[in-house]
């Protein structure tokens, strides 16, 4: 959509984007579209979701006008995801335009990794920064239990890809899932050994469609994540990692690091820095609230960038405290909703 200058955000010296609880909020999460090419059965049933028409979906010039936007009011870090965010043929393109963007330091993405090898010299040329690339299990048979496709050799070499393109940062995704994977904890860290990756344990969360959650008992909680890697290294430093990375260790003479993700405990949000905005524009101000801000409506009903920027610092002051209070604001909404991770956007 053409910029109407007048009403452009020009200047990159807005007031942050601030809660009331005293939390900036500079790093946005940007979900590019809701189809994948796997269908993990934590995510999204095997005949996938009631995915939403094209033209329901943000544009590349929607997505660009919203990353300039929100930079202006200090976002400075972007990340897209999805859904599968490769499918997408204009990410290279996105990826550009939003470093290009005044304020954006920094672009990341958040992939499955299975095509990577077709798209990895273009994401590279357009400047992306970093990837995590997600993976529960090194064995083929579990790897096509949960994502019921065959691919883990591929995602394996496109790890190994991703390295040797000098991103500045390769990460790998690994939910954890009591009885199902939590017995690969020591083969995914022993990865950290040669290669500078992190390998990052993320707590199961109930965003299932199928509500997968209720049957059984898949979480494994991140303190006793922490305290299976405390008992399987002696030498276990504790490090900086990301807002995210609660747990952030280095294990004595690897080159990478592992980290805990607490994101279903939510001992994290009190260092909440990011906002959500699903492939259908609505952001959301926590991945547990029920509750969409529409900015893909007022975008196509020809609003101004400041009543854009009115509408985020609006979902923003709203924020709950955190992802508890949040779903308990939602439960119901959730439920008739958004019910998969590629509906939120992970
Ligand atoms: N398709 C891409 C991928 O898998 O990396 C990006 C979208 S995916 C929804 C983003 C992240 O959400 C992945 O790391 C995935 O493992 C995670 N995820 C999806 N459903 C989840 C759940 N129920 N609990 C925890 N993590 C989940
Ligand atoms: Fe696809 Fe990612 Fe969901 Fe798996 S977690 S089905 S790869 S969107």
């Amino acid at each position: 959509m053409p910029l109407k200058l007048q009403h452009a955000v020009k200047s990159t010296m807005l007031p942050a984007l601030l809660d009331r609880y005293g939390r900036i909020f500079n790093y946005a999460r940007i979900a590019l579209n809701e189809r994948c090419n796997l269908r993990c059965t934590y995510c999204m049933p095997e005949e996938g979701v009631d995915f939403q028409p094209p033209e329901k979906l943000l544009s590349k010039n929607e997505v660009s006008r919203l990353v300039r936007v929100l930079a202006a009011a200090g976002v400075n870090k972007i990340r897209f995801t999805g859904g599968e965010p490769t499918l997408r043929k204009d990410l290279p393109e996105l990826i550009a335009t939003s470093l290009h963007t005044p304020g954006v330091d920094q672009v990341f993405l958040t992939t499955n990794g299975l095509l990577l090898h077709r798209v990895a010299d273009q994401l590279k040329r357009a400047g992306l920064t970093g990837l995590n690339i997600s993976l529960d299990s090194l064995h083929a048979d579990r790897f096509k239990k949960i994502t019921r496709r065959a691919g883990l050799e591929q995602t394996l070499d496109n790890i190994k890809l991703a390295l040797a393109k000098g991103f500045d940062s390769v990460k790998i995704n690994v939910v954890v899932m009591r009885g199902f994977n939590d017995d690969e904890i020591k083969q995914f860290s022993e990865l950290t050994r040669d290669n500078k990756v992190t390998v990052r344990f993320i707590e199961f969360m109930p965003f299932d469609a199928k509500q997968l959650w209720c049957e059984g008992d898949y979480l494994m909680r991140a303190k006793d994540i922490v305290a299976k890697l405390h008992g399987l290294y002696d030498g276990l430093m504790a490090d900086k990692g990301s807002e995210t990375e609660h747990h952030h260790y280095r294990i004595k003479g690897y080159q990478g690091a592992v980290a805990v993700i607490p994101a279903f405990t939510r001992s994290l949000c009190r260092n909440c820095n990011r906002i959500r905005i699903t492939a259908d524009g609505q952001l959301r101000n926590c991945l547990y609230s029920g509750t969409d801000y529409d900015l893909r409506g007022l975008m196509r009903r020809d609003a101004s960038d400041e009543q854009l920027l009115f509408q985020i610092r609006a979902a923003v002051g709203a924020k709950a405290i955190d992802g508890v209070e949040a779903r308990e604001r939602s439960t119901s909404k959730i439920a008739v909703s958004r019910i998969s991770m590629t509906q939120i956007g992970g």
